[in-house]
């Protein structure tokens, strides 16, 4: 079967045996796979301390076609499946440790990633699978990073107990994430600012429900202009200046909830002390989600309440063009390869 894989930097389409699975782990033929921005970020070596060598792939739809010892309590042969929890929401959990009792299982001790659904097969621990119905379509795989990032984010706000009506501010919200956030929050019911950078950008900003679509240089005084700052915000920005900007339009107390992860290179996070003190603001990190957030954004989507917005399609053999489309900013939306034997 063909996969793709990154050898010392250089992404390589490989002819490689088909994956037997192994204990509780099922076997999916792969229909669609998502391309994501932090397979970008780790095919051009951007995070140092990432490998530069190994599969690659982390959000698909398929069927399943064949299952190991114990998989048979989770998944049938012909299920049709979202795969993939954001690479880093569960290849496999403990199910009994302190962070996997509160629903947490990135922070599991044993936890595993799922990596490598750039591939016709792929094999997946069982329990991280979600059902899918047929109304949701192949196309919606980017649902399984993307969307799940972009969920577990806004779900964040309510935990942090900002209620539906308040503002919450969405930087980067025309972007692959970020178009998620802005009807997810819209769903939920929160008075969405969503702040882009170009005209075309910020039209479809508006078109996905925003109540405001701004440019980053004018956000501040538009923010401002409104009252003393929304009542949180969502960094989907991989640049330092989106995080800037979040922690500038946040009103005094509020949460500001960091997704975006900029190239090592781009710095740290800075924070004034007295700037701090006056803010006073709670800061959080939001990675992916855990499998019940992917069921409830899968049931968001068959209730037609989120849709991907699908920039690029192609074969797998065109993944490094696509690759370098998105480094250039060539297509607005997230792309999917659907041909995975090519
Ligand atoms: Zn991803
Ligand atoms: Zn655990």
């Amino acid at each position: 079967m063909q996969a793709a894989r990154l050898e010392d930097g250089t992404l390589e389409i490989q002819d490689v045996p088909t994956p037997e699975p192994g204990h509780e782990e099922a076997r999916i033929r792969i229909s669609a796979a998502g391309v994501c921005h932090s397979d970008l970020h780790i095919v051009r070596g951007d995070w140092v301390g990432v490998p530069t060598s190994g599969v690659i792939g982390h959000e698909a739809i398929g069927i399943v076609e064949a299952l190991g010892p114990g998989a048979e309590r989770y998944a049938a042969v012909g299920d049709r499946v979202i795969l993939g929890l954001g690479g880093t929401g569960g290849g496999y959990w403990c199910g009994a440790c302190e962070y996997c009792m509160r629903g947490e299982p990135r922070h599991c001790a044993q936890t595993q990633g799922i990596m490598g659904t750039f591939a016709e097969q792929f094999c997946v621990w069982a329990k991280s699978l979600v059902k899918l119905p047929d109304t949701v379509g192949d196309e919606e795989a980017p649902l399984a990073c993307g969307g799940l990032t972009a969920y577990g984010a806004v779900k964040k706000l309510l935990k942090h107990h900002i209620q539906p009506g308040r503002s919450v501010a969405i930087i980067g919200a025309a972007g692959g994430l970020g178009h998620y956030a802005v009807q997810i929050a819209k769903a939920f019911g929160y008075r969405v600012v969503g702040v882009d950078i170009g005209a075309e950008r910020l039209k479809f900003v508006e078109s996905l429900g925003a109540q405001v679509a701004v440019e980053a240089e004018d956000a501040l005084e538009v923010v401002q202009s409104e009252g003393n700052g929304v009542d949180a915000c969502i960094v989907f920005s991989a640049r330092m200046a989106g995080f800037n900007l979040g922690l500038k339009l946040l009103r005094p107390g509020g949460l500001f909830v960091a997704v975006g992860l900029p190239a090592t290179s781009e710095g740290n996070i800075e924070l004034n002390p007295f700037e701090f003190f006056f803010k006073d603001p709670t800061l959080i990190y939001s990675a992916v989600g855990n499998v019940q957030d992917m069921r409830e954004l899968v049931e968001m989507a068959a209730a037609g309440q989120v849709k991907s917005h699908i920039g690029r399609v192609g074969a797998l053999s065109e993944l490094g063009t696509i690759f370098d489309e998105l480094e250039a900013g060539k297509y607005v939306g997230r792309a999917v390869v659907t041909d995975l034997g090519s």
